[in-house]
């Protein structure tokens, strides 16, 4: 006769085939009474599987974890109780945190606890009730605030889950406990528990009960060598009637059991193989490898596993190097929710409302595959928005974005600003009336309101997406039917109204729990956590990320409590952890006939330790390498294939190259690539690579078509091409432009814009009201009215930062920083009243549309300036031009920066502008120009004349540099400007010849090869 309770003990993995024979025997005879209980899911589905394979019927919820068994037991005798998921008993602690909150000061740090003591909290209730600790009665004198804080954290949230009839994950066990107990009567029959490795109190409590109420009861424990390791004192498996051990002492196996209590060296007969790798990233491209290998020599797929200290970090990883080696995978877990790029595109739609509307999120949204996949009326560009939004300065709130766009608007359609590349007022209307629509979408998300009220918005929402036509469609309803779900659980939030914030943390919890589609290749590689190795057979197994840390992973401290706390709570000792953790590595190494294991030796730089457990291997069993194993003919990934490829190229070995080449690469690609890298694009500029394109017979009939006697050119884009012909092609010829950053003040050029306004008003009105030139006499009169400009001007401009506020103050002056900009201007302009030259014209334009702000006697016409046999046409716009009496003139250009040319690059051909003005004004006048310069506005007001004439000198009345020769000066800087548009023509627009970049503000210094980290990077010599 059979015994009532027997127990076997062996080697993991040994008496599954008896067990599983057992129990389809016990279960063909009643089976809803007979119950096979695994350690781990996956030996659930091993054995599931193998039965199916077999075509032997079996119920099952009766194959299952302790776990799966309290699950199957709470839905089977449940009546009212319902069960929270993991996330909502987040959310539940959450509530729980935020209702008691004036008690518990330790675990706020602002209006909401944070997701890590979220999780902390619920770890240390876990352990509180699993190890059934007294807390915090055991701490004895330990007792204090703190413990008081969580103690009544642990009731509430029992209270919380009592009151309204829950359970969660961690109460489940409880539950089931309890009910077994209510229910005398409940009787199992035949109960077959294999290879539970010494379970947690609160699970020893079950298994008692189990043992007690069924009518056999059958136990595998697993044991071997190693005492700390297996010694199990069974105090849960009671009487037992039967105990047999069936290891067999000399067998590899066994001798496994003891590789962390033993000396002696094992013969493994190399069934193991261990290597180390420079990266983690390089030793997941050497399983891959190897893998391929082993594949090819005719092994399939499904009979390699890898295991992973930690599965849930490494999907993207696996994802990453499987797909380019080509090798199909699978996993019985899944990432989490918001690990799903469409998961997160989903929460940005209620970030971009929570975020009141900012910028970068709504541009993030509107960016996102999705937003295009879905079927929206919203025909929004994001590169538009990004663009048009960035040039009406807007930052955040729908309010500004609607305000900002107008603005854009009126300042495009009113001919304001003209200098807006690619921004019309058309694409301007298009944001705006495409961002009002969404806005007008998403505010149904705004303002305080019920769980339900949210969740039926966002689902409205969601539906006008059209989310059906997402590919991702099983990812999408799990996140749906977890909100539904969460709808209808009036015990959560009840009536409570929530703000957007606090909807959004509810969205990113629920998110956050794994999203229960695994991904499943059945033919492929099995991907799998060390721990689910245990009484599995593999033919190969990888076990990789061998470093210390992780394998063991030893601490001991819960979260919120020290050592001496941990010691009174009763809770496991580092000496349990490592001896647990040994336990599952046996095991691990024990399920697999040919085993590889690996261990990377640096991490983003860091240095790695390899793990204990892994040199204890290589101690024991001195196992062979295997990174070089059979080089020669392992398929390789797509990446290293393109990366020899290059190798073989660049030593010169070309031919060889193409049996390494991916039948979607070229090789006259690459080696154009490689050529344009390695030789065109290094020293002298003389390759089209490097804006070179005179040979090019076509380009140049274009070019000298397109900037031909009839093109207008400014002598600033002319000047651009005397400092880097390079920087004009980039600019001028295929019009590349540098995207504007929504700044927090006015930009660069916004603030010369202020400027010139400024000046221009003041002196417009100056004359208006009947004065000519400011002198010490009317200088205070000359203040007040420049002061109310300088408010009108910067109340056009709206920010809100100390940055503009300094601005301001300088512009304006204060107490501390003395007279402002203006000031100043108006002091230097009143110490020249004695010349005969009088500020006349400002913002005098030529060859241009008159804008608003341009003066009245502007010229429409360009200018042509003709030396020689050539001429050019040339437009511009002169800042301001004194003339006096006698028909002399003098022009000022007002510069806000630090910098201006000087006279050697006046005389250089590289500075243009005020000689080209000279003459254009010159000719638009009749007058003669007698100097020319600059006149600096910044914190030290400065003129500085560049150009002059003895005639200008004596006008000036002040210590001024002659030019020796103005006149031809002026006719060089023609010729120059002649012969920079002959070469414009040619098609010649090369890098510097000094090859050194000139500028070092230039907005082209990212993608120019004198960019100093691709210096850096190619070893180039610039
Ligand atoms: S970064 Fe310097 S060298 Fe390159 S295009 Fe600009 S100015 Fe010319």
């Amino acid at each position: 006769m059979a015994a009532r309770c027997s127990n076997v003990l062996g080697l993991p993995g040994e008496e599954l085939e008896t067990f599983i024979k057992d129990f389809t025997a016990a279960a063909e005879r009643d089976p809803f009474a007979t119950w096979l209980i695994l350690p781990t899911n996956r030996l659930v589905r091993t054995i599931c599987n193998k039965l199916d394979q077999q075509n032997i019927p079996y119920l099952v919820s009766r194959i299952c974890t302790l776990k799966g068994f309290c699950e199957n037991y709470f839905e089977e005798n449940r009546t009212t109780t319902r069960y929270l998921s993991p996330s909502e008993s987040t959310l539940l602690l959450e509530h729980v945190l935020k209702d008691n909150k004036k008690d518990l000061s330790l675990f706020f740090t602002r209006e909401h606890p944070t997701a890590k003591t979220l999780e902390n909290l619920q770890e240390f209730i876990k352990v509180i009730i699993q190890r059934k600790v007294q807390f915090p009665e055991c701490l004895l004198d330990l007792q204090g605030d703190k413990s008081d804080q969580l103690d009544r954290i642990i009731r509430k949230y029992r209270e919380s889950l009592h009151d309204p009839d829950l359970v969660d994950e961690v109460t489940l066990l409880e539950w089931t406990i309890k009910h077994l107990k209510r229910t005398d009567g409940e009787r199992f029959r035949d109960i077959f528990m294999y290879g539970i490795h010494r379970p947690l109190p609160l699970e020893e409590d079950l298994i008692s009960l189990l043992r007690e109420r069924s009518v056999t009861f059958r136990c595998f424990i697993p044991s071997g060598i190693d005492p700390d390791v297996f010694a199990d004192p069974l105090t849960w498996a009671g009487k037992i009637d039967d105990k047999s051990n069936i290891r067999t002492a000399s067998s590899l196996r066994n001798l496994m059991t003891g590789i962390f209590s033993q000396e002696e060296p094992i013969d493994t007969e190399n069934s193991v193989r261990l290597d180390l790798f420079p990266s983690h990233h390089a030793e997941l491209q050497a399983i891959a490898a190897e893998i391929c290998r082993i594949h090819n020599s005719g092994v399939p797929l499904s009979d390699i596993s890898i295991a992973f200290p930690e599965l849930k970090t490494e999907f993207g990883n696996i994802e990453e190097v499987f797909s380019d080696f080509g090798i199909s995978w699978n996993a019985s877990i899944s990432r989490r929710l918001l690990d799903y790029p469409v998961i997160r595109f989903l929460v940005g739609i209620i970030k971009v409302v929570a975020g009141n509307y900012a910028r970068e999120d709504v541009v993030r949204l509107l960016s996102s595959p999705y937003f295009r996949t879905g079927r929206t009326s919203l025909h929004l560009s994001p590169d538009e928005v990004d663009l048009v939004s960035r040039h009406a300065l807007v930052e955040e709130g729908r309010r500004e974005w609607q305000m900002n766009l107008d603005r854009l608007h009126a300042s495009l359609t009113s001919g304001t600003r003209k200098e807006i590349h690619n921004i019309s007022p058309r694409s301007v209307e298009r944001v705006r009336d495409g961002i009002g629509s969404l806005f007008e979408l998403l505010k149904e998300l705004e303002g305080k309101k019920s769980i339900r009220e949210f969740i039926s918005a966002y689902k409205r929402i969601l539906e006008i997406y059209e989310l059906g036509s997402f590919p991702e469609r099983d990812i999408v309803d799990n996140l749906i039917s977890r909100l539904e779900k969460l709808s209808n659980n009036p015990w959560l939030f009840q009536e409570r109204r929530i703000t957007t914030d606090e909807f959004l943390r509810v969205v990113q919890t629920l998110g956050d729990d794994s999203g229960s589609i695994p991904v499943k290749d059945a033919k492929g590689v099995s991907i799998l956590g060390i721990r689910e190795c245990a009484h599995q057979h593999f033919p190969y197994l990888f076990i990789c990320g061998l470093v210390e840390g992780a394998v063991p992973s030893l601490t001991t401290r819960l979260p919120f409590t020290n050592s001496l706390e941990n010691a009174r709570m009763g809770t496991r000792s580092l000496a349990d952890i490592l001896h647990e953790q040994e336990y599952y590595f046996i095991a691990a190494l024990l399920s697999a006939e040919k085993l590889y294991l690996s261990a990377p030796l640096v991490e983003g730089g860091k240095p790695l330790l390899s793990s204990a457990f892994f040199e204890q291997v290589r101690r024991r069993c001195n196992p062979e390498g295997w990174m070089t194993v059979d080089g020669n003919g392992v398929p390789c990934s797509r990446s290293t294939l393109a990366t020899k490829a290059g190798e073989l190229i660049g030593t010169g070995l070309t031919c060889q190259a193409v049996a390494s080449l991916d039948a979607s690469q070229a090789l006259d690609d690459l080696v154009d690539r490689i050529n344009m890298e390695g030789f065109f694009r290094t020293g002298l500029s003389d390759s089209s690579f490097d804006g070179i394109l005179s040979d090019d017979e076509e380009i140049s009939m274009i070019l000298s078509e397109r900037f031909g006697p009839e093109h207008v050119y400014s002598p600033t884009s002319l000047e651009t091409y005397a400092e880097c012909p390079f920087r004009f092609f980039l600019r001028h010829i295929i019009h590349l432009e540098e995207l504007p950053d929504v700044e927090l003040n006015l930009s660069a050029r916004d603030r010369g814009s202020v400027i010139h306004a400024i000046l221009t008003t003041f002196y417009r009105r100056w004359r208006v009201s009947g004065k000519s030139k400011v002198s010490l006499v009317t200088l205070p009169e000359a203040v007040e009215l420049m002061r109310g400009i300088i408010e009108e001007e910067l109340a056009r401009h709206s920010f809100d930062s100390p940055l503009w506020e300094a601005t301001c103050a300088q512009m304006r002056g204060c107490q501390h920083g003395g007279p402002g900009y203006f000031e100043r201007f108006l002091e230097q302009e009143a110490e020249e009243e004695g010349s005969p030259l009088v500020p006349s014209f400002f913002e005098f334009s030529f060859g241009m549309e008159r804008g608003e702000s341009d003066d009245p006697e502007s010229f429409e016409e360009a200018v042509e300036l003709t030396g020689g046999n050539a001429s050019l046409r040339i437009h511009g716009r002169i800042d301001r031009i004194d003339i006096c009496p006698d028909g002399f003139f003098l022009i000022y250009d007002y510069k806000t920066g630090s910098q201006h040319p000087g006279t050697k690059d006046i005389e250089a051909g590289k500075a243009l502008q005020l000689p080209l003005y000279l003459l254009a004004y010159e000719s638009v006048s009749g007058k003669r120009g007698v100097a020319a310069g600059y006149y600096k506005i910044r914190k030290e007001v400065e003129k500085r004349v560049m150009l002059c004439d003895e005639t200008g000198k004596d006008l000036l009345g002040s210590r001024v540099r002659i030019s020796p020769d103005l006149p031809g000066t002026l006719c060089r800087s023609r010729d120059y400007a002649l012969d920079y548009i002959c070469r414009i023509r040619k098609g010649e627009f090369p890098l510097p010849y000094e090859e050194v970049c000139p500028n070092p503000y230039c907005e082209f210094r990212s993608i120019c090869r004198f960019d100093r980290y691709r210096v850096f990077e190619g070893k180039e010599v610039a």
